[in-house]
């Protein structure tokens, strides 16, 4: 191989691996050990391109008024199912409110409906919600021993990411069903969910593996699972997270 094409490879190597930790939403690069270079002193070095990362806009999700309470999930769903409050209200099929557990003790937080969701009106029922079923498994649990919501409750065309105005006109629905449900934990699945919840642009790797607050409840960041879909070297991450908030769910129920 010439030098040229080697330099071309490490090039392709390099940029693919920023891309990678771009899409699960790394905002610095973090270098994996790597094989030592060749040994022939390589003349000029192509300047790589590297994959412009947007800065994740932070919206104001404190309501400037005070939402409505409910006495129970089903009125709250009743009450907002036909909500036109952000253009997402247009283009839905379905309202995706939530599912689960009225008295979970743990509550998922996933980003907003897919294609899928939207059609059936669940959240987390497609490809990315078999990987969820799969965690829940291994944690030995079900879809109906926990509570499942996003934070959008209308699905993003093309699913693209939530936009600030559309978090915000939602936001006061999830804060909603957390009061009503009560968890005892909180585990937010991906940046986005992450970032509404916490008011945080904090890369998504620096909030795992310690115990954050949301309204004095105890809560955990993973990654989504349709990361996990696409890097599945993940997995490994998102069960020590799992282990570590089976570990407090037993330490806090093991006398109840
Ligand atoms: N991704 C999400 O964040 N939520 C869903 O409901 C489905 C996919």
């Amino acid at each position: 191989m010439s030098n040229a094409e080697e330099l071309k490879e490490l090039y392709d190597l390099a940029r693919r691996a920023l891309e990678c930790q771009a899409a699960i939403g790394h905002k610095e690069i973090i270098l994996e050990p790597m094989a030592p270079l060749p040994e022939t002193p390589v003349a000029v070095m192509p300047q790589p391109i590297i994959p412009a990362i947007q800065p994740t806009l932070l919206p104001n999700l404190t309501p400037t008024i005070a939402a409505p309470e409910y006495e129970s999930l089903e009125l709250h769903n009743q009450a907002i199912c036909n909500c036109l409050n952000c253009s997402l209200g247009h283009t839905r099929t379905k309202f995706v409110y939530g599912v689960g557990n009225p008295h979970a003790k743990i509550m998922f937080v996933g980003e907003a409906p897919g294609r899928d969701e939207d059609l059936k009106g669940e959240p987390f029922v497609g490809r990315a919600g078999q990987l969820l079923n799969n965690i829940l498994a291994a944690m030995k649990l079900t879809r109906q021993d926990v509570y499942i919501a996003n934070i959008l409750k209308c699905r993003p065309p093309e699913n693209r990411d939530p936009q600030p105005d559309e978090m915000q006109a939602c936001f006061p629905y999830l804060k909603e069903q957390i009061r009503l449900i009560k968890p005892q934990f909180l585990c937010a699945l991906g940046r986005i969910a992450a970032h509404g919840l916490l008011n945080t642009t904090t890369p998504l790797g620096k909030l795992r593996s310690r115990w954050h607050s949301y309204e004095g409840i105890p809560m955990l960041v993973t990654y989504h699972p349709a990361a996990l879909l696409r890097f599945p070297q993940y997995k490994r991450d998102v069960w020590e997270d799992m282990k570590f908030l089976m570990a407090e769910y037993e330490r806090r129920n093991e006398n109840k």
